[in-house]
C-alpha cells in the first residue's frame, strides 16, 4: 500500500512581530497531534519551523487528501492559535481564515503539499520550507534543476531525468493548471515562470513516479482581501531516479531575488538557513530552509539539516551582500514591488489618491 506524505503549514503567531512561533505554541500543536496520532492513521511525526511558520510533516497509509489528517492539523493549528492568543503573539491566528472544518484545509488558510508513492527500499526526500516569500520563488530553482543541464549535470548523465519529466504550472489567478513536457517545452515553460506572482511550480512528475509538489494556494485570493504571504513549503524526492541530494539543494545557491519580506512588498535574495530559524529581522529576508530524511516504512528513520554545513554560511553572506545592493534602491522599484503585487497594496493607493489630487 502507497505511503503519503503529508505537509502542512500554517503561521499561527510569533513572538515580537513575525519571527518565530512561541515554544508554547509549538508544544500544543506537537502535543496534539501525536495524541491523536493512532487514531488518524499517522506513522511519524516531524514539526519545525522557518520563520513565523509552523510545519508538520506527517506519513500515513490514507493517501492524498485525507479528511482524517487535514482535520487532525486543523484541529492542533486552532488549539495553537488560541495559545498564541493567549500569549499575545503578533498574528495570532492569521492563517486560519475559516471557523470550522470542512473535508481538507485546502481554502481554509493553511498550506498543503503531499505525495503518495511506493516507497523505496531506502526512501530518501527532502521538505522544503520557505517564509517571507510567495509559490513563485521556487519557480528558478527548481526550474534550473529540471531544465538547465549547467545547473544539474543530472539532466545528462542520469538516464531518467534525461528523458524528461512533465511539469505542472499553475496560473494562481485563474486558478487552472497547465502541464508541460521538459526538454520539449522548455521555453514555454520559461515563459510562464518569467512572472513568478502568477505562474507557480505546482508539481513535477515521471513516467512513473510523482518528484516534487508545492503549496500553492494563495492566501489572498482565498481571504478576498490580502491577509498573510502566503510561505509556500514543498516536498521533493530525490536520488537514483530523481535529483541527487546535492543537485536538489545547490540551486539554492543562486539567492534569486524574490518578492515578500518586509511589509509583504519588496524584492530581496532567498537565504539558505538552517531549519527553526527565526524571520530575520534585516528587513525580513526571505528564507528558505531544507530538511532532508530517510524513511522506511513510513518511519522517519532520521533527518539531516542540509543547510547546516559550514559551506552555506558563505551562501548565507551572499544573500546579506545582494540584500544590501538592493536595499540601496530605497523605495524605488525594484526594490519594492509594482502596485498590484504590494502586500500593502491599499495603503499605497490611499497616498496615490491623494497624490493624483495634485495633478491638474
Ligand atoms: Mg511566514
Amino acid at each position: 500500500m502507497k505511503i503519503t506524505v503529508t505537509a502542512i503549514k500554517a503561521d499561527i503567531g510569533s513572538i515580537g512581530g513575525h519571527t518565530r512561533p512561541s515554544d508554547e505554541v509549538l508544544g500544543v500543536v506537537e502535543r496534539f497531534v501525536r495524541k491523536n496520532a493512532k487514531a488518524a492513521g499517522i506513522i511519524d511525526l516531524y514539526i519545525a519551523y522557518t520563520g513565523d511558520d509552523i510545519h508538520l510533516l506527517m506519513s500515513h497509509r490514507n493517501g492524498v487528501g485525507s479528511s482524517k489528517i487535514h482535520k487532525l492539523a486543523w484541529d492542533a493549528f486552532k488549539l495553537g492559535a488560541d495559545m498564541a492568543k493567549e500569549q499575545g503573539l503578533y498574528g495570532a491566528g492569521q492563517d486560519l481564515l475559516k471557523d470550522s472544518f470542512s473535508g481538507n484545509v485546502k481554502g481554509l488558510g493553511p498550506g498543503v503539499a503531499e505525495m503518495s508513492f511506493d516507497e523505496r527500499p531506502n526512501e530518501a526526500f527532502a521538505l522544503m520550507t520557505m517564509d517571507k516569500t510567495e509559490p513563485g520563488a521556487f519557480n528558478f530553482p527548481i526550474y534550473r534543476l529540471f531544465c538547465e543541464p549547467s545547473a544539474n549535470t543530472g539532466l545528462i548523465v542520469n538516464p531518467k531525468l534525461a528523458h524528461g519529466v512533465s511539469m505542472v504550472i499553475m496560473d494562481v489567478m485563474e486558478n487552472k493548471k497547465a502541464e508541460l513536457s521538459i526538454p520539449k517545452d522548455n521555453f514555454l515553460i520559461a515563459a510562464l515562470l518569467m512572472y513568478p506572482g502568477r505562474y507557480v511550480i505546482d508539481s513535477v512528475h515521471n513516467d512513473d513516479d510523482q518528484i516534487f509538489v508545492a503549496t500553492t494556494d494563495k492566501l489572498h485570493n482565498i481571504a478576498g482581501t490580502y491577509v498573510g504571504k502566503d510561505d509556500p513549503a514543498a516536498i521533493m524526492r530525490v536520488q537514483k531516479d530523481f535529483p541527487a541530494t546535492e543537485e536538489a539543494c545547490s540551486v539554492f545557491k543562486v539567492v534569486h531575488y524574490v518578492s515578500g519580506d518586509t511589509r509583504g512588498s519588496h524584492h530581496m535574495p532567498l537565504m539558505p538557513v538552517r531549519i527553526k530559524t527565526a524571520a530575520s529581522a534585516n528587513y525580513c529576508m526571505p528564507i528558505v530552509s531544507v530538511v532532508l530524511f530517510s524513511m522506511h516504512e513510513g518511519k522517519f528513520t532520521a533527518h539531516i539539516d542540509a543547510f547546516d554545513t559550514p559551506d552555506w554560511d558563505y551562501f548565507r553572506t551572499k544573500a546579506v551582500k545582494k540584500a544590501e545592493f538592493m536595499r540601496e534602491q530605497g523605495f524605488v522599484h525594484p526594490a519594492t514591488l509594482v502596485p498590484e503585487e504590494l502586500e500593502y497594496s491599499k495603503g499605497y493607493q490611499a497616498m496615490m489618491g491623494e497624490a493624483k489630487k495634485k495633478f491638474k
